[in-house]
């Protein structure tokens, strides 16, 4: 490919069978986008990727919680400066509530600055007898239902590297420029804990205040905390734009896929043999991959030796999604088989994409008690097998939306009708997420 970094076994997934595609190499705009791709800055650096590898490294041992949270699908009309930091702004609230609950750091990382490619279960969408290409994200076509929106674009992949660039431009300067200090971030907790709907939660609050009061008596460096580490992810789905961004880095001579700091491979394209699997075992990005109810253990043991030969903490984390109705049921067998081959993965609970349901007015939406049951599936098994349970990952956005249904506020199905923004799968809401983080906080304080 022009203008790409060349390295042994780089480019063998163009061999391979790959799943989730656009139609797009014969469009005249293809080879040079992904030529200009090629030699446009990293988005993140080789250095920051290694760190975030050892800040998971801890997590997999039991030493650290990972909180991944955003979007289903970003997109380029909702890449506002409002929009982002209300996100950033949710995750690092409801960071502090875990990191009161777990009585350990927690990895912040947004699925954000690149979610934007989404895989589908089918190639076409049909409304009123119309047939066209379904969604694939901003990055590949539209979300309009007309033929000149719906057509793959690959000089979309462009307008997402410089999306991201601008959303990580500003995540950055929202984390690093004294807007994510420790006190600020309490005192916008407060503001939820004081909704009566939330006074459950009040007592929890009261104890990280006066944590953080007991921290400024004994004279803690708030000026230290003013800045937080956070990470950018989302699922390396589009091969063409992740081998794009890839670089050579030049201190250690190895891949880094620099379009995040993280990648994960999705439940529909973690086929050992194909094309995600083996491209993402030549990067050196720690790797996700979501494992759905249908995982064998040894479909996660192949996995593991593929994508982690070394064994090499917080190479590979394991992104669960079995569904409430599933968990207590299928993830045991697996966690244990794991552990057996003395694998060091972190377990992460997805308790967002087993818990799909269509509302009656028609709505793809989530119960909120459903997640919340996942992530308890989740502690219960790992305290049972004597494993740590890592962290949490979720779609969220720090919007006042109605996407997902319940919660202690709760939202219902008329409200979808005015509050309904998703391009993809349903949000938790700004409340809704909050919520989440004090639920899972008191499962961590049990867990001590
Ligand atoms: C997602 O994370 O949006 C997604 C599609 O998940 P999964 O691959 O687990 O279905
Ligand atoms: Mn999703």
């Amino acid at each position: 490919m022009p203008g790409a970094a060349v390295y042994p076994g780089l480019d063998d997934w163009r061999s391979l069978p790959i799943a989730q595609q656009p139609t797009w190499t014969e469009s005249p705009a293809f080879e040079p986008t992904v030529k200009e791709l090629s030699v446009l800055p990293p988005l993140v650096f080789a250095g920051e990727v290694d760190v975030l590898r050892s800040r998971l490294a801890q997590a997999a041992q039991g030493k650290a919680f990972l909180l991944q949270g955003g979007d289903c699908a970003e997109t380029f009309e909702a890449a506002t400066a409002d929009k982002i930091s209300a996100r950033v702004k949710t995750i690092l609230q409801m960071a502090v509530v875990l990191t009161y609950g777990a009585q350990l750091p927690v990895i912040k990382m947004g699925r954000m600055a690149g979610q934007f490619a989404k895989p589908r279960s089918s190639n076409d969408e049909t409304r009123d007898g119309v047939t066209l290409p379904a969604y694939r994200g901003d990055i590949v076509n539209g979300y309009d239902f007309t033929p000149e929106s719906r057509q793959h674009d690959p000089a979309r992949m462009l307008k997402a590297y410089h999306t991201s660039a601008s959303t990580l431009n500003l995540i950055r300067a929202f984390t690093q420029g004294g807007f994510a200090d420790l006190r600020s971030v309490h005192e916008w907790n407060k503001g939820f804990t004081s909704n009566p709907a939330h006074s459950r939660y009040e007592q929890l609050a009261k104890e990280i205040d006066s944590a953080i009061k007991f921290m400024a008596s004994c004279g803690a460096d708030f000026e230290a905390l003013k800045t937080v580490e956070f990470f950018a992810s989302h699922e390396a789905l589009l091969l063409d734009y992740e081998r794009a961004l890839t670089r050579i880095d030049s201190r250690t001579g190895f891949p880094y896929d620099t379009s995040a700091h993280f990648l994960w491979i999705g439940e529909r394209t973690r086929e050992l043999d194909q094309a995600h699997v083996d491209f993402l075992s030549r990067v050196r990005n720690p790797i996700g991959v979501k494992l759905g109810p249908t995982t064998s253990p040894d479909d996660a043991l192949a996995l593991i030796e593929k994508l982690d030969p070394n064994r090499e903490p917080g190479r590979l984390t394991f992104i669960t999604r079995m569904g409430a109705k599933n968990i207590r049921e299928k993830l045991p067998n697996l966690v244990e088989k794991v552990t057996a081959s003395g694998a060091q993965v972190l377990w992460v609970t997805d308790p967002m994409h087993g818990n799909t349901v269509t509302s009656p007015n028609g709505y793809k939406t989530r119960n909120f008690d459903d997640v919340i049951d996942e992530v308890r599936g989740f502690f219960e098994v790992h305290q049972a097998q004597g494993t740590f349970p890592g962290g949490l990952h979720v779609e969220m956005t720090g919007d006042d939306v109605a996407e997902c249904l319940g919660g202690a506020d709760p939202i219902d199905q008329e409200a979808f009708l005015t509050g309904y923004e998703s391009v993809c799968d349903p949000r938790l809401n700004h409340k809704q997420s909050l919520e989440m983080a004090f639920l899972v906080s008191e499962e961590l304080r049990k867990s001590l």
